[in-house]
Parts: C-alpha cells; structure tokens; sequence
C-alpha cells in the first residue's frame, strides 16, 4: 500500500515538472508494472497464508475432538479372585459380519449360524454389542482387545505399524496364539514376545473371488498348531498354562462384503463358514482339553452397510453379534420383558437405533445382553482373572458373567480402579503443566470413596459396595471426559477468532485491489506517516505473540497452540496495520446516499440467503431441487429483459436448471443401472454434437460472437472433435463389456483393463488441442473427460456429468447475455483514467457489486457437483464397485485415489466454466477467487459451530466431516484451479478493441 502511494506520488510530480507526454505514458508505464509485481507478490503471499491457515486451523479438530485417549504411566489392578473363572480364553472376530444377517433366517425360514443359536438357546449368552464409529477394522479390534477407543487420528499413522504403545488384553495374557490377516494380527502381536501368530500374504485378499478360504485358512493354522504339540512337548507345556488367550480373525465376511455386498448368497453363505468354525473350534478344544475351563466370545468388528462399505454410525455398521459361552459364563436365561437388558444405561454414542430383537430373530424368550464394543475388553481380562488394559474404558458386562455376589464387586472394584488410575494420571499431567489449573470437582475425594467401598466389602455389605463402585466409574468415566474436552473454550475462542481475522483480510484485500474504491482510496490515504504507525503495530504483534508463546511453552502445549495462537494474532496484526484503510473505507461509506446501503444490503441479504442454503444442503440434499427449479424461472424472466424469448435462451436455461434438479432427489446410495451408463454415453455425444452445430453457425451473430470467437480454426480441430466422440463411444462400449465379462466371469479381462486404461487416460490429454474459442475448448473438455466419468460411474451419475454440463452451459450464455446488454456501461470504462486501472489487466474490468452473482453461483454449482451423485459427506458412502472397471485386486489407495477422482471430474467442468465466464465478461479471476474463499469461510465458521460432541456418533462424525470438506474446498478449489488453468488457459474472447472488424467476418 505504502509502496503505490509513493510511486504515485513521484509519478504525479513528475508531471508537474512538465515532462512531455510520452515520457509521462512511459512512467505510467512503469507504475503499472511495479504495481503488477507488488500485486503478484502479495496475492501469492495470501494464496499460501490461505492454505496454510486452512491446514493449521483444520489440524485444530485433532487437538480438540481427535485427541488421543492414551496415557502411560498407570499400574494394572488385577481382580481379588482366589480363581479366575477360566484358564483360557477363545475369541473368535468374524470381520464385517452385520447384526441383522447373522441372528436372521433365510428365505427358506432355516438360520445360518446354526450351531451358536443353540449356544444362545442352551449355554450361552447373547447381545448385540455396539461399535462406535469410524467402523472401521483396527478401531474395532482395539476396541474389543485393549477396550478403548482410538482416536481416528491413529489411522492415519498407519495400518501395519502400532502408532502407539497400548497395552491389550493380549499384552497382559501369558501367551497368545493368533491367526489372520496381515492388517490385524501384527497391531497386537508384531511387538509381543509372548506371542505366536501368524497371517497370510496381502495377495490372499482378491475380492473377486470368495473370500471364506481366509477364515478356513486361520482356522486350519490352529488346528495345525494343536496337532503339532502332540509331537512337541514344550508347546504342550504353554498349551496348558492358564492366561492363554486364542485369536483367530476371520476376514471372509468382511472381503465378500465389500465384493459382493452383504445381500449376495456369497456373504451370507459365510456367515455359515464362520458358524462352522466356531463350532469345529468349539469341538477341538473341549476334547484337546476335557476341562471344562475355556470360554470363548464370538463377535464382529463391524457391520457391512448395504452397499459393501463401512465406516460410518449407520446401525448396519455399528450393530454386531455377540456371543459368549464355557466357563465363567451365564447359562441363557428367559427374557423379563419385551425388551432386552443392558449391562450399561447408556451406550457409548447413546443413539437412538438401539432397536429391539426383531422378531424374525426368533430369539425374543431369550435374555439379551448388549454392550458397547469396548465392554469386551474386561469381560474377556476377568475371565482370565488379569487386569483390565490400562487404557480401557469398558463396564465390565456382568449379565455375561457367572460370579458369586464377592466376586462380582471384587471384579466392578477391579475394573473402577484401572478407570480411576487412568483419570488421576490425567489429572496430574494437567496439573503439573496448568498455571490456572481447575481439578474435575466431584472426584476430589476418591480416596475417601475407595476406602468406604473396602469397608464395605469387609463387611459383607455387598450390593452397597457395588452401588458405590459403579458410582465411582461412571465418575471417572466423566472425568476423562472432562480432561479429554479441558482446553476446549480457549480454542475455540482462537479458531473463531482467527477465520473471522482471515475473512476481513480477504475483503479488505479485494476491495483495495479489485474494487473501484481502490483508485480513490489510494488517492487520498497516502500519507508517509503510515509506515512509522503500521510499525507500532507489528511490534505490539509481536511483543502479543511472544508473550503467549511463553505462556505456551509454560504449559507445555501441544506446538500446533502455538501455531493457531500465532496464526491467530499475525491476521489481526495484519488487520490493524491497515487501519488507515479501514477508516478511509468508513470515510468512503459515509459519503455514499441511501440506495447505495440498500443496494449492499441486498446484496449481502442474497449472499448470507445462499450461503446458508448451502450449509443446510449438507444435511438435505433436496434444498436444491428447490433452488434448481426457481433459479431456472427467475433466471429466465431475468434474461428477457435483455433478450428475447425467441432465441430460445430463456427457454433453454429453464429447462436445464429444471434438469438437474431431478438429481438431488434420487437415492443417495447409486443404486446400479449398466444401461443407463451406457445411454448417457450417447447424451453426451448428442449435447457435443449440438455445441459444435451452434460453434459453427452462429458465428455471424453478434450475440454469440464473445462465446464462438475463435482465433484460428485448423483441420485439426475437426479430427480431434471425432477422435473425441470416438473415445465417449468406445467407453460406452467398454463399461457393456467389461461390466457383462465381470458379472458371467467373476473376474475383470486383462484386455478391457488395459483398454479401459488407455481410453481414459489418452481422452484427458486431447482437449488441450482444442481450438480455443470458450465453446469450443469447453465442449471439447466435457468430451474429454466424459470416458473416464462414464467408466468410473454405476449408475445415474452418469447422466448427471450430461446435466451439470448443460447448466453450466446455460450460466455461459445467462452471464454472456447480461455480459452483452451492459455493453453501453462497459465501452465508457476504457475512457477511465489509466492510473486507476493500475492493479488490474487492461481488459479486465473493476469488481462490481453485482459481480458478487458469479462466485456465488460457482459456490452453489461447486456444491451441486459435490452432492448431485450422493451423499459425499461420508466417506463411506462412496461406491467401491464403481472402480471394478479399472482394477481388480484390493488395494485401498490406489482405490482411493480413483474415486476421489471421480469426484474430481464434476468439480473440474465447473472450475473450468467459472474460469471462462471470467474471461468472458472480463473480471478479474483472482479476485472472483478470493470472494469464492470468503463466501465459504463463513460456511467452514457455521460448520465450526455445528460441530458436536453430544449426540450420536454418527451425528458428532459427519459435523466433523462437513467441517472437513468445508475446510478442504478452500484448498481444493485452488488445487482444481492451477490443474484446470491447463485446460482453460489458452482461451481467447474477442478482444475489446477489434469489436468493429469482426462485423465484416
Ligand atoms: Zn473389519
Ligand atoms: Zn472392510
């Protein structure tokens, strides 16, 4: 700012010298350019600022509602038992087997897991045991197997690898025996001495074949181990020590899941193989060893959504058997009432689709049990008579448990003080780093309460004892809590602050550089004392930050404090640096008459209206069917103003508005259809076919000419247009083929891979030969990356790509069209002084108010394009079948990167057309960009606010997930913008100047 001014200034004087006229352009000249750089410098500079600010402020959700649970330092309590119930312990997990498919019967009325029903009916117990999101394998089997759980944040450390150090119920067992995939076994045993496990190669995991041999194949290297103690006496010897705990992990329902989806007779026929192994496992034991001391647990990780995915808290994925039986477990017992008992009041994610026993179950007489995921953890450490793991935050489910009344306390007692160890060691951490440090109240007196619970128990006061135990652990269960959420209110506070600083950044940045106050700001607010003030400002910055990093570094806080502190802090140093700006803008608004204020509240009216439809459209997708279907009618009453019903235009945007509107009322899940894949293969060629019929006929007029103007028009061009429509039909074919070979076979053809390849990838590179006129260049992008959408999609998606294409074509002509009847106003522009154009191009133009139209539609269409196929706010609601066309063998990034692809291919035709509606009536880019980020922060500040932590899981996830995206897209579209620029760069619109020759074209 300071800079322009001086270079103002000194250009003014010169002029007062009298240099002559040309010498004056020159020096005008050079201001420009300087100017060019200063602006550059600075853009790129709040470009990074941007990102690194969205990252930095993004990362604050691990700090606040990611952090880990795990702390060390603890000593296990083992149970007071004279014996522990068991001498060892079976857990069978059978990956991705649902609830509802396991206790069901088939068509045919028989059940599928017939040996664990009469376990149920006869020996046993039963529930359902509740997983907690994301559901998802190594969550779940660190809930069930060190009782806690993770925080997502561990998943991105890595799958193989153990991230951190937590102690298991394995850890605590004398010896394990463990047997499955590569992706589990090692987690828990890779770092145990006292471990024997083994897993198969990745390779086994091809799903597209059945996958029940992996269960088989855990199986088998049991029994194999069994066998080989006979000939083995050491073996024989740890085989008959107490504390053993046997796991084998059953992949096939979990793979056949994912490949075939929980409905096909391939998953279902192996929750059989399961039922199967669970009682030939059964059966080796009790004759291995004919003591009636092994119990053993059957239960799942998670469910299986509909579609072959899980994830998320839908019930289909958070609802799993459980099954217990042997020794130290209850007998089944009848049923009190119509609905089934608890072993804890309340789940982990108290929500609401805890349903009772269907009544197809058939097991409505029997009692039934439900625990949350983590609750198996001590169920299984008492059995064996070890201390719960220390970091397990699991009720122990005493409905499981066959205890008399002394050892039934001793156990609750046991598992309240591994609780309460876990809170006191928080407490101290806090504590011993706090300056102002506020202890959790209710649980100041512990010791008191522990040593009236001893008391009791010595006086045989048992039900009183346990009354206070369990007291005490649902304390300490609030208590880490509270220590879990303690520094809450002060990030938050900073975080708020912080988007609220970025925000005032970004508009005071576009007003100075792209808005027509600029010239008469910079006129009047230069003076040189700016530079000595704006310098106080800094050091008192500093001097802020300084001081609070210290505070910081007292309290030992995490680093990433300090970076949102500092973050915080710089922005509105930044801010107040620009105060002469701010107050000649108050200046500016003072002088301005009423209409003018009606105007901009208007404006902000419209702008607040549809940023908060797009905050509620993460929740219902149908608010924009409704936004569709009256855009397309105000739209078209909007553009007979300017132009005429006949040409067809209002017409023509009403009905595709109307078109897409369709989409955000189907299923969220793609429901599969080949055929109308296929179609849209032959809309897209249809609407390409018509684009290029207008690109060459309507050149003459002078409504069209901004949008067909080309600069040069080569043979070439013709033949790529066919090589193009060539490829979107030979990926037409392609997806008939590969999907038909795929559902006779099983399997994908090597050939349709290859070719599937090849088309996809060879059809994104063509359209940057395109010619180079706006219609032609878009309809060549929308063709090129036709094949790979058509062949990543399943389902009515691919009609969509057809219909988002089409509306963007009509925002095109609804902004030509207005772009056009504002000719008048825009041909006095260039008589404008030039030293008020300094900042921006020479056929660029100064940002309106009314320009606020273009981000805001790009906000909504950027949207459309997300949420049109589906519910993309959950990552598991991405459909895995759609990459099947391309790879074959189960490897989840490669998967990934596919499908967020896809996601990608919506997201780019929109970024491309905003980037040519830019050129086309003539605003700068850049600053059309830096509105888009300042509308969607006060999105990613709603989403900020909305994010829970009450509620079910499931409710708390996807708040945080649409803070997520919402904080992703700043990134993304700029991503999509440096990617993108390679398609529309080149793009020519007919230059101001050359307006009068084209008549005679
Ligand atoms: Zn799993
Ligand atoms: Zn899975």
């Amino acid at each position: 700012m300071f800079l322009v001014g001086e270079l103002g200034r000194s250009m003014r004087s010169d002029g007062i010298l009298g240099v002559g006229g040309s010498d004056q352009s020159r020096a005008t000249a050079v201001v420009v350019a300087s100017r060019r750089r200063w602006l550059k410098r600075r853009e790129t500079w709040l470009v990074v600022l941007g990102v690194a600010l969205h990252a930095v402020y993004m990362l604050s959700i691990f700090d606040i509602y990611f952090k880990t649970p795990i702390v060390h330092g603890m000593d296990p309590v083992p149970p007071r038992f004279s014996e522990p119930p068991a001498k060892r312990l079976v857990l069978l997990i059978s990956d991705g087997l649902r609830a509802d498919k396991f206790f069901e019967p088939d068509e045919e009325g028989k059940y599928r897991a017939p040996f664990l029903r009469n376990i149920i009916k006869n020996q046993g117990r039963w529930g359902v045991s509740h997983a907690r999101p994301p559901t998802e394998s190594r969550p779940g089997h660190v809930a069930i197997i060190a009782g806690f759980y993770e925080d997502p944040s561990a998943v991105t450390k890595g799958w193989k690898a153990n991230p951190v150090e937590f102690d298991s119920v394995f850890n605590q067992s004398r010896h394990t025996f463990a047997f499955g995939s590569p992706d589990i076994i090692p987690i828990f045993c890779s770092a145990l001495p006292h471990s024997t496990w083994n897993s198969y190669p990745h390779e086994y995991e091809d799903f597209a074949t059945d996958a029940s041999f992996l269960d088989e194949w855990s199986f088998d290297q049991f029994e194999g181990l069994l066998n080989r103690s006979h000939a083995d006496p050491k073996l024989k010897e740890l085989l008959h020590q107490d504390k053993l705990v046997v796991f084998l992990h059953l992949l096939g329902c979990d793979s056949n899941g994912h490949a075939h989806r929980p409905y096909s007779s391939i998953y279902l026929n192996n929750v059989k193989v399961v039922d199967k192994i669970a009682e030939r496992v059964y059966h080796l034991l009790e004759d291995y060893y004919r003591d009636n001391r092994t119990s053993y647990i059957f239960t799942a990780d998670h469910g299986m959504s509909d579609k072959g995915s899980h994830g998320d808290g839908h019930p289909t994925n958070t609802d799993t058997p459980l099954v217990a039986w042997g020794a130290g477990i209850q007998y089944p017992k009848p049923a009190s009432g119509n609905s089934h008992s608890d072993s804890v009041t309340t789940f982990v994610d108290k929500h609401a689709h805890d349903m009772p026993t269907p009544y197809d179950w058939g097991l409505r007489r029997v009692e039934r049990v439900d625990v949350n995921q983590a609750d198996i953890a001590p169920l299984m450490s008492t059995l064996l008579g070890l201390p719960c793991p220390v970091n397990s935050v699991g009720n122990l489910p005493l409905g499981y448990m066959k205890l008399n009344e002394a050892e039934e306390v001793e156990a609750v007692v046991a598992n309240t003080k591994q609780i309460l160890n876990q809170l006191l060691r928080k407490s101290y951490i806090k504590s011993s780093n706090s300056l102002f440090f506020k202890p959790f109240k209710p649980l100041v007196h512990h010791s008191f309460s522990l040593s009236q619970i001893d008391e009791l128990i010595s006086a045989k006061s048992y039900e009183a004892a346990m009354k206070l135990a369990v007291d005490l652990r649902n304390l300490s269960l609030e208590g880490l809590h509270y220590f879990q959420t303690y520094d809450w209110l002060m990030l938050m506070t900073v975080i708020t602050l912080g988007y609220t600083g970025w925000m005032i950044v970004l508009a005071l940045h576009v007003l100075q550089c792209y808005s027509s106050l600029s010239g008469d700001l910079s006129k009047k607010e230069h003076l040189s004392v700016q530079k000595k003030d704006s310098g106080k400002v800094y050091i008192s910055g500093c001097l802020l930050m300084a001081i609070l990093s210290v505070l910081n570094l007292v309290e030992h806080s995490p680093p990433l404090y300090h970076a949102y502190i500092g973050m915080t802090v710089f922005l509105w140093t930044q801010i107040f640096s620009e105060y002469r700006l701010i107050r000649g803008l108050w200046k500016y608004l003072r002088e301005r008459r009423a209409d003018y204020f009606i105007k901009l509240l208007f404006a902000a009216a419209v702008a607040v209206v549809i940023v908060e439809l797009l905050v509620h459209s993460f929740t219902e997708r149908k608010l924009y069917t409704w936004f569709f279907l009256i855009a397309g009618v105000v739209a078209s009453i909007l553009l007979h103003f300017s132009i005429p019903w006949r040409s067809g235009i209002p017409v023509f945007v009403c009905i595709s508005c109307w078109f897409l509107s369709v989409f955000t009322l189907m299923p969220a899940e793609i429901p599969d259809n080949n055929n109308l894949v296929i179609t849209s293969g032959a809309i897209i060629i249809v609407i390409s076919l018509a684009a290029k019929w207008l690109d060459t006929h309507a050149e003459g007029n002078k409504f069209w000419q901004s949008i067909t103007f080309h600069e040069s028009r080569t043979q070439m061009c013709s033949m790529l247009y066919c090589i193009q429509i060539f490829l979107v039909g030979v990926s037409s074919v392609m997806v008939f083929l590969s999907t038909k070979h795929r559902t006779q076979n099983q399997e994908l053809h090597s050939s349709h891979q290859f070719i599937n390849w090849l088309v996809a990838g060879s059809s994104m590179v063509l359209p940057l030969f395109s010619a180079n006129g706006i219609l032609s260049r878009l309809s060549s992008i929308f063709l090129g990356f036709a094949p790979p959408f058509l062949l990543l999609s399943i389902g009515y998606e691919a009609v969509f790509y057809s219909a988002l294409a089409v509306v963007l074509m009509a925002w095109i002509l609804f902004e030509n069209a207005s772009h056009h009847s504002s000719k008048v106003k825009e041909s006095s522009l260039s008589e404008n002084n030039t030293e008020e154009h300094i900042t921006i191009g020479s056929d660029e133009r100064y940002l309106q108010l009314s320009d606020v139209r273009i981000p805001l539609v790009f906000m909504v269409l950027f949207n459309v394009a997300f949420f049109g196929t589906g519910n993309f706010a959950s990552i598991a609601s991405f459909e895995i079948s759609s990459v099947y066309r391309f790879i074959t063998i189960f490897s989840p990034f490669l998967m990934a990167a596919l499908l967020i692809f896809k996601l990608f291919i919506p997201f780019m035709l929109v970024i491309c057309a905003f980037s040519a509606i830019t050129k086309l009536v003539r605003v700068p880019r850049l600053g059309c960009y830096f509105l888009v980020i300042l509308f969607s922060d006060i999105m990613t500040i709603h989403f900020f606010f909305l994010v829970k932590n009450t509620g079910s899981w499931m409710e708390i996830g996807n708040s945080i997930s649409h803070f997520g995206i919402v904080s992703a897209q700043v990134v993304f579209v700029l991503l999509l913008f440096a990617l993108t620029n390679l398609y529309t760069r080149s793009i020519r619109i007919k230059p101001l100047s050359t307006s009068p020759s084209l008549k005679t074209l």
